[in-house]
């Protein structure tokens, strides 16, 4: 086996015991991605260098004896809206493209802090707005499962290589679905943690009230190893909150036994493919076998929740974009203008994609007076109505369990001319965003060889509960010990 295949609980033992050389681990994952990255396109910058600095850095701490962090010398790729200090963020946008932040983001501060190795930044949609990388302004990143096939997105990039074994670790973040639904079409795991559990500062904003970072991993283990590393109180951020995060390791241990596990039945009706279907069947089947309880929920305002989403992240998108002016960040149209609007609007039109400039739009007219009522304001009361459904549901259960998407990845370019078939994507994913509640993905089988991805949503600040049961279904099945050949 070489390095580049193994998880980072494995790699953190053999650096540790002096078996391995953070160096080694570096080089092995860097040749990886050299030779996949033709086929796959998961990073926009790769940063050797860099990486191999800080993997030299962590060497020299272990000849000396110093005792490290848990996650010293495990290679990490960071998707490209969290900024990077020093190393280009282009968020997949033409506006961005010769970006170079001046300062870390919270989590990169962390991530070099605690010794990690910084591989390079991935792919996305265009700041973050899709779910299959296609609306990457650079290119399309494709799903090392099939790469006739989309590898979800937005955050395609780091799912793609994570389940490629192009890093170990990655970061992503997660509006509506974009950690969960790449991890699903890859196979691997995606957390997105419970809003404010981890800093947003230098994230690039996209829906300031929905976006949260998470971690996308080989499996459960190294899921929980990732997220304590960056589960903190930060007070740069105004919404962080200041609850400490139990040991996620310890916790995830317990396993499912004793849990009560809540099937709702607006998560198991039409659309879904019958795959997808005897996945979930399975999957209770396993919880049931670990001591888990079923129980049935129910969360009766679910049919209004891709609706609500699709207004109050435009809505936000809308306001949060308008910082791209050509002033003050990235680029500035060459063509001759007259006055400050036209350099505004030449540079806009220049810079954003298709996609982009679709939120911004029905951002701009569902704030607008005239119809903020009728539209912004009801998302909003909707959003209060799915966050007191699930408030009732974890009165009976602890966990809820449904897909993490209607069916397995799509073929490129088979989704892209009706935008409402690409937003139909995330209709089990935005809940939890809209809710703040923390939710996870993991492999839960195969589907005529493409990996089917099983959600779990749980209360606020709870996900060692996601963890538990996440980890007690990976030890009764082997879905996530398999990978694509490449
Ligand atoms: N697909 C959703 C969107 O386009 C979610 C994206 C995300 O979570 N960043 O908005």
């Amino acid at each position: 086996m070489e390095l580049y295949q193994k998880t980072a609980h494995e790699l953190q033992q053999l650096i540790a015991a002096k078996e391995v050389k953070a160096v080694e681990v570096a080089e092995s994952v860097l040749e990886r991605a050299r030779q996949a990255e033709p086929k796959i396109h998961a990073f926009v910058t790769l940063a050797e260098e860099e990486a191999y600095q800080a993997a030299r850095r962590v060497d020299e701490a272990v000849s000396k004896g110093v005792k490290l962090p848990p996650l010293a010398g495990i290679p990490v790729a960071i998707k490209d809206n969290i900024s990077t200090a020093g190393l280009r963020t282009t968020c997949a946008s033409k506006i961005l493209e010769n970006y170079i932040p001046p300062y870390d983001a919270t989590v990169i501060a962390e991530i070099r802090n605690q010794m990690m190795v910084l591989v390079g930044k991935t792919n996305m949609d265009e700041f973050a707005m899709g779910s299959s990388t296609e609306n990457s302004g650079l290119f399309t990143t494709r799903n090392p499962w099939d790469i006739e096939a989309v590898p979800g997105g937005s955050s395609g990039g780091s799912a793609a290589a994570v389940c490629a074994d192009e890093t170990i670790l990655a970061l992503g973040s997660d509006t509506g679905g974009s950690i969960r639904q790449p991890a699903g079409y890859c196979g691997i795991v995606g957390l997105k943690p419970t809003y404010g559990r981890v800093s947003r500062y230098g994230l690039v904003a996209y829906a300031s009230s929905l976006d949260q970072i998470g971690p996308l991993t080989k499996d459960v283990t190294d899921c929980a190893l990732l997220l304590q590393a960056i589960a903190k109180y930060d007070p740069k951020d105004s919404t962080s909150v200041n609850q400490p995060a139990p040991d996620y390791l310890q916790e995830m241990k317990k396993g499912a036994k004793g849990l009560r596990i809540g099937l709702a039945k607006e998560y198991l009706g039409e659309g879904i493919s019958l795959p997808v279907k005897d996945a979930v069947q399975n999957g209770v089947k396993v919880f049931k076998d670990l001591g888990a309880e079923i129980v049935e929920v129910s969360l009766p305002h679910t049919e209004y929740a891709l609706a609500a989403y699709y207004i109050i992240a435009p809505a936000e998108a809308s306001s949060n974009l308008a910082r791209y002016d050509g002033v003050r960040y990235g680029h500035r149209t060459s063509q001759k203008v007259s006055d400050a609007v036209e350099l505004f609007m030449k540079t806009r039109q220049e810079g954003f994609g298709a996609e982009v400039k679709r939120r911004i739009m029905t951002g701009t007219y569902v704030l607008s007076s005239g119809y903020y009522d009728a539209y912004y304001l009801k998302a909003q009361k909707v959003r209060t109505l799915i966050r007191n459904d699930f408030d009732n549901a974890f009165k009976s259960c602890d966990l809820i369990l449904t897909p993490t998407t209607p069916s397995v990845a799509f073929k490129i370019g088979s989704k892209t001319k009706d935008p409402l078939e690409m937003y139909l994507e995330d209709i089990f994913t935005v809940t939890c965003n809209l809710a703040g509640l923390p939710g996870i993905s993991i492999s839960g089988g195969f589907d005529n060889g493409m990996p089917i991805g099983l959600q779990m949503l749980g209360p606020l600040f709870k996900e060692e509960i996601l963890l538990r049961a996440a980890y007690g279904f990976e030890q009764a099945t082997d879905f996530h010990k398999k990978r694509p050949e490449i």
